[in-house]
C-alpha cells in the first residue's frame, strides 16, 4: 500500500505535522523514532509553551501531542529508520520492522545536542545541566552558573544568561574562541561573565542532592584541578542535525542542515521538512511545532498536485475548526 505521507521524527515538529495531515484526512503514518518525542523529554517544566501558564514538564506536552495526534488518526509505530530512497516517488522508508512506501514524505528528525559525554551530565539533565538557555535560563535566577564551549551559541547563551545569573563562567577549551567576533566582544565587555581558558570539563557534582552544585574542572596545560561551585550548567557545544538518512539525496548546508525554501520544500518534490533539523537558528519548540504545520500543510498541497493520490473511498478535506 502506497501512503500519501509518511513522517519521520516525533518531536514537537513531527507530531504537529501528524495532527495537521491527520486532520486533513491523508491517514499519516508517523515513525517516532530511536528518541521518540525529541528533546522536550529531557527537560523538566517547559514554562514558554504557550497556553500552559504555569508551565508543563516537556514529557507530558509530548505525550498530550502524541495522543493528539492519534484522535485525528495519524498511526503511530515505535520503530527506528533505517534507511530511505528518495530517488523516486513513491518513496520508500524501511525500518528495523518494515518497509513503507509514500508519495510525500516529511522529515522532523531534529538535531541532537552535542553532549561532553560524562555520566553526570546526562544523569542531571533537568536537574541543573541543560543545553537551552532561552527554555532554562529563567531557573537560575541569582545563581552561579557556567556555559561550556567557546563558538557563538555559547556566547549568545552565556549573554543571555546574565539576565539571570549572578555570574556566568565560560569554560572553553582552547586559549581562543571560535565565535564571531562580534560575540566574543560582547562577552569580554560583558561585567558578569568571566572565562576558564583551556579547561576541560571532569565531572559535574550534586553532592549527594539530585541537583547540580559544583563542575570538577582541569586545565589542559598545567593539568591542575579545581572545583568551580555553579547551580547550573549549560552545554552549549553545538548540535548535529540528524540528517544521516538523506545524506547525498537531498540539499543540505554546509553543516549537514536540510535546506528548505518557499515553506517547507526541500530540494526533493515531495519532501518536507520542519523542526531542528532544518532549523539551527530559533531551535524552539513552538518554531518547530510551527514549522510542522507549514509541512503539513505543504504536503497536502503537492498531494493535490497529484493524481490518484488518495485510497480508495478517501477524499482531502481540511476541517475548519
Ligand atoms: P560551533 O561553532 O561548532 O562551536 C562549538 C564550540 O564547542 C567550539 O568552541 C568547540 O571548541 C566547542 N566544543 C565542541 N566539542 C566540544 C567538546 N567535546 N568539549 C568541549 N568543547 C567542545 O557550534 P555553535 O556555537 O553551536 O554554532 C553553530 C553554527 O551556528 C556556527 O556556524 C555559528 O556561527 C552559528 N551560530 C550563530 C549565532 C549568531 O550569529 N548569533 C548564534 C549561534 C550559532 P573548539 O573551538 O575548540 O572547536
Amino acid at each position: 500500500m502506497v501512503r500519501n505521507v509518511i513522517v519521520i521524527g516525533s518531536g514537537p515538529a513531527g507530531l504537529t505535522a501528524g495532527i495537521y495531515a491527520a486532520r486533513a484526512n491523508l491517514k499519516p503514518l508517523l515513525i517516532e523514532g530511536l528518541e521518540a518525542g525529541g528533546q522536550l523529554m529531557l527537560t523538566t517544566l517547559v514554562e514558554n509553551w504557550p497556553g500552559h501558564r504555569d508551565g508543563i514538564d516537556g514529557p507530558d506536552l509530548m505525550t498530550a501531542m502524541r495522543e493528539q495526534a492519534q484522535r485525528f488518526g495519524a498511526e503511530i509505530i515505535r520503530g527506528n529508520v533505517t534507511s530511505v530512497d528518495l530517488m523516486a516517488n513513491p518513496f520508500v522508508v524501511k525500518t528495523s520492522d518494515g518497509e513503507y512506501t509514500s508519495r510525500a514524505l516529511i522529515i522532523a528528525t531534529g538535531a541532537s545536542a552535542r553532549l561532553l559525554g560524562l555520566a553526570s551530565e546526562r544523569a542531571l539533565i533537568g536537574h541543573g545541566v541543560s543545553t537551552c538557555a532561552t527554555c532554562d535560563g529563567y531557573f537560575f535566577r541569582g545563581k552561579p552558573i557556567a556555559v561550556v564551549g567557546g563558538g557563538d551559541s555559547a556566547m549568545e547563551e552565556a549573554i543571555f544568561l546574565t539576565r539571570f545569573a549572578s555570574h556566568v563562567t565560560v569554560v572553553h577549551r582552547r586559549d581562543t574562541l571560535r565565535a564571531s567576533k562580534i560575540m566574543q566582544d560582547k562577552a569580554f565587555g560583558n561585567p558578569k561573565i568571566s572565562f576558564e581558558w583551556n579547561t576541560e570539563v571532569d565531572d559535574i557534582k550534586d553532592k549527594g542532592k539530585g541537583e547540580v552544585t559544583a563542575m570538577l574542572l582541569r586545565n589542559s596545560i598545567t593539568g591542575a584541578r579545581k572545583e568551580l561551585a555553579v547551580d547550573g550548567v549549560f552545554v552549549a557545544i553545538g548540535h548535529n542535525p540528524n540528517t544521516a538518512l538523506f545524506r547525498g539525496q537531498i540539499e543540505t548546508d554546509a553543516n549537514g542542515y536540510i535546506v528548505t525554501h518557499a515553506g517547507s520544500r526541500t530540494s526533493v518534490p515531495g519532501v518536507f521538512a520542519c523542526g531542528d533539523v532544518q532549523d539551527h537558528v530559533y531551535r524552539q519548540a513552538i518554531t518547530a511545532a510551527g514549522s510542522g504545520c507549514m509541512a503539513a500543510i505543504d504536503a497536502e498541497k503537492y498531494l493535490e498536485g497529484l493524481p490518484q493520490h488518495l485510497g480508495e473511498g478517501q477524499h482531502l478535506t481540511v476541517p475548519t475548526a
